[in-house]
């Protein structure tokens, strides 16, 4: 038994219902993330296997409807009364136990008292966890037909020949129109037999073309050459401008592994651009291709996994999740666009990064890892001086040129009379598109609720006095008052009236999202055809793939979206790129917004100009001498460098430093901010002098789904595996009505 446990404790396994749901090695991968991310091993094997398989007994709650008299709520306390009016708002009256407790404070006295009066009652739902799907497949065991058949026993013969002797029963009646009676039928007369086989849920994607290996570049054949003597455990950083073939390199370095037996992870960042990628790869190695996400349903991913057990050399293309996969056999591991923060899991915990067990995987598996960007984050740059080998694709295909971006200063267009939310240059390039007919793309920077304040007239943003990074927009329910706050600090101040630096009334909190500028463009543009791409209009399942398509197509003119478009999106067609607010990314309170800045922008301008047809950029911004503006303008991704790393070293940010942010989280306001309090003494106590604590402060939503939120960060000098085990035991510090979360490296405060 693990240390520390009571062995009295300790209960009997009743049965074992699988078996070896992954390899051997995986519970030293399990145990490391535990560890390196403060959380129980339960709670890792859960997120790693696919979901449904280790369901609880759930405990619901289910109105008496015959028991309960007329006006019952007058009778009772507040919180039973809130647990009355939800049960009575389902139709069964039947709620999840947990469900209550999140949605009304003090849900356990109310429940307590509605059972007590005998108006509610309390049961256990068995879990239901998900099982092989089994279905009846019919085999045929003759070679010659007899003689005496009937019609359709005898075309039921014809098509299982066919079929190469083998089909499942329900395709044969839902495909062909053939009865199960005649099926049992032929059975008897010993012709075929019928048995239960477990069918597997994989994924049905669309036919593709076949696709061969294209003949390298000069640069590419450098770079393949590399990876391709690399033996055992390493790093390779593959940083190629957007365009420049990194995929065609990927292919080209997986295909002899797969001869080789051996199977493949490719991890992408969104399932946006899993569509597009897969396609690409099953072109090449057709249907040893499979993917796996979160997108797929239970099912799927259950049957997927199991599949992968099977140990036959494949190539598994999946999100985040899928750095879990269990192929027993892997010799490669390639996370493209390895500086997408869509890689980091935020909730529920372990809020892992796949970058770095990816690269714990590799260590055990003893196979390279090749870490792939056009921008590369900042962690691995610095990495490239110490463990990782540095490869580079400085050029696009064929040398096509970078397109030109053109940065357009809002304040100027708003100072000669233009109020449109485009500019002169970015109408008259969209006028163009309908002209030439050709495609676009505008991207639209909507971050969720907060935002940051500027001045129309003069660009100032408002900034903290302390911290150097951007106050964020809040806006409290109970008095309308307009605060700025800084997540670092909480330092507060009101909303002014006017602009501290020219005065001017347009000091306005930024944001407009995707269902806006799709409304300019009818109201300016109304023959232009467009869609929107965004986490909206995408949540079907299927809908990336369909939207895609549309629009190469040729469907419509112009793909409006947000962060989803800039993620590896390959579209010959697109010769613009326009970037409606450029400053809703530049000024996000955040260390990190620079180096996200600059990522995003340069991938947005990367989708243009990719085909024949050269590419045009327009960025408009009210901060058009904003460094990060002007080395995306020249496409000049060390100049950037050059510039963020000495800022973060200064202030010991990763890569140079280390932080780990609590988040502590209840419906009590005051009771979260005291519990903050104190585990910020605690944490005091326990980590030494290079342990640098801010905050506590307030989140910057702070209040969300009606819960409250404070922060502590910690900063930690990166050198040295920290002793940061102890964490943990500050849970129990925690009332029972507070959670902590312990963020490790967090991306975002
Ligand atoms: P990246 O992943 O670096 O953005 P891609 O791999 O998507 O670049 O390549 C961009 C385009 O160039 C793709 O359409 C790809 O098919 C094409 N391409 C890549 N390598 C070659 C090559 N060696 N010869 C011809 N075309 C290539
Ligand atoms: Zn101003
Ligand atoms: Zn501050």
């Amino acid at each position: 038994p693990p240390a520390g446990l009571d062995p009295s404790k300790i209960r009997e396994v009743e049965d074992v219902i699988t078996s070896g749901f992954f390899p051997a090695y995986y519970w030293q991968l399990l145990n490391r993330v535990a560890q390196y991310y403060c959380t129980d091993l339960i709670t890792v094997i859960r997120m790693a296997l696919p979901p449904g398989l280790l369901e609880k007994s759930q405990r619901r709650l289910r109105l008496k409807t015959e028991a309960l008299p007329k006006g019952a709520e007058a009778f009772c306390s507040l919180s039973a009364q809130q647990v009355l009016s939800l049960l009575n708002s389902q139709k069964e009256g039947d709620y999840s136990a947990r469900y209550l407790q999140s949605q009304i404070r003090g849900a356990n006295r109310g429940i307590r008292e509605l059972i007590k009066r005998g108006w509610i009652e309390s049961y256990l739902e068995p879990p239901k966890p998900i099982r092989a799907k089994l279905q009846k497949v019919v085999t045929l065991l003759v070679q010659t037909f007899p003689m005496e058949l009937t019609k359709s026993q005898r075309e039921a013969l014809e098509i299982l020949r066919h079929q190469g002797g083998e089909i499942w029963l329900s395709e044969l009646k839902k495909t062909y129109n053939i009865s199960v009676s005649t099926v049992n039928s032929l059975q008897k007369k010993g012709c075929v037999v019928i048995e239960e086989r477990e069918r597997l849920r994989l994924l049905q994607e669309p036919e593709t073309g076949k696709d061969q290996a294209k003949p390298l570049t000069p640069a590419q054949a450098d770079a393949l050459k590399v990876i391709s003597n690399l033996r055992g455990f390493s790093q390779v950083l593959l940083h190629g401008v957007t365009g420049s073939g990194k995929t065609e390199v990927y292919l080209q370095a997986i295909a002899p592994l797969l001869a080789q037996k051996k199977s493949v992870l490719v991890l992408v960042p969104e399932i946006g651009l899993t569509p597009q990628l897969t396609d690409r790869f099953r072109a090449r190695f057709g249907d040893r291709v499979y993917v796996y996400h979160s997108a797929l349903s239970d099912g799927e991913r259950y049957d997927t996994w199991r599949q992968m057990l099977t140990g036959t050399s494949q190539v598994v293309i999946g999100t985040r999740s899928a750095i879990f996969a269990p192929l027993p056999n892997l010799g490669l591991i390639v996370l493209d666009e390895e500086h997408d923060s869509s890689f980091k899991q935020i909730s529920p915990i372990p809020t892992y990064h796949a970058r770095t067990v990816a690269t714990w995987r590799a260590a055990l598996e003893n196979c390279p890892l090749i870490l792939g960007s056009a921008t590369p984050s900042l962690e691995s740059w610095v990495n490239v001086r110490q463990d990782a080998c540095y490869l580079s694709l400085p050029e696009r295909i064929h040398s096509r040129p970078l397109p030109p971006v053109e940065i357009v200063d809002m304040r100027q267009e708003l100072q000669g009379g233009n109020r449109s939310i485009f500019s002169h240059s970015l109408q008259e390039a969209l006028e163009n598109l309908l002209q030439q007919q050709k495609q676009g793309i505008l991207f639209v920077s909507r971050r969720g609720h907060s935002t940051f304040v500027s001045c129309r007239s003069c660009g100032y943003v408002m900034e903290c006095p302390h911290c150097d990074v951007s106050l964020s927009y809040h806006y409290t329910h109970e008095g309308a008052t307009e605060l700025l706050r800084c997540h670092y600090c909480n330092h507060t101040q009101v909303h002014p009236p006017t602009c501290p630096e020219c005065s001017s009334p347009y000091l306005k909190f930024f944001g407009s999202g995707t269902q806006k500028v799709t409304q300019e463009l009818t109201r300016q543009f109304p023959e232009l055809r467009w869609i929107r791409f965004d986490s909206d209009t995408t949540r079907q399942k299927g809908a990336h793939r369909e939207l895609l398509s549309q629009f190469a197509r040729g469907e419509a003119d112009v793909l409006v979206g947000t962060q989803m478009l800039t993620k590896g999106l390959d579209l010959a067609q697109v010769t613009l790129v326009g970037v409606v607010a450029a400053d809703g990314l530049l000024f996000h309170s955040d260390y990190r917004a620079s180096e996200r800045a600059f990522q995003t922008l340069t991938q947005v301008a990367g989708r243009a100009g990719r085909g024949e047809d050269p590419g045009r950029v327009i960025i408009q911004t009210y901060s058009p001498d904003h460094p990060v503006i002007q080395s995306v303008r020249s496409h000049n991704y060390t100049q950037f460098i050059d510039r963020e790393l000495p800022q973060r070293e200064s202030l010991s940010y990763p890569p140079y430093g280390r932080l780990i942010l609590l988040r502590i989280t209840g419906m009590d306001g005051v009771e979260v901010q005291q519990t903050a309090e104190l585990l910020a003494d605690a944490c005091g106590d326990r980590l030494g002098n290079e342990c640098e604590i801010l905050g506590p402060a307030p989140a910057s939503i702070m209040r969300v789904a009606r819960r409250y939120r404070w922060h502590i960060l910690l900063k930690f000098p990166s050198d040295g595996e920290y002793m940061i085990g102890d964490l943990t035991e500050l849970r129990s510090l925690c009332p029972q009505s507070v959670s902590l979360t312990i963020d490790v490296d967090p991306l975002s405060i």
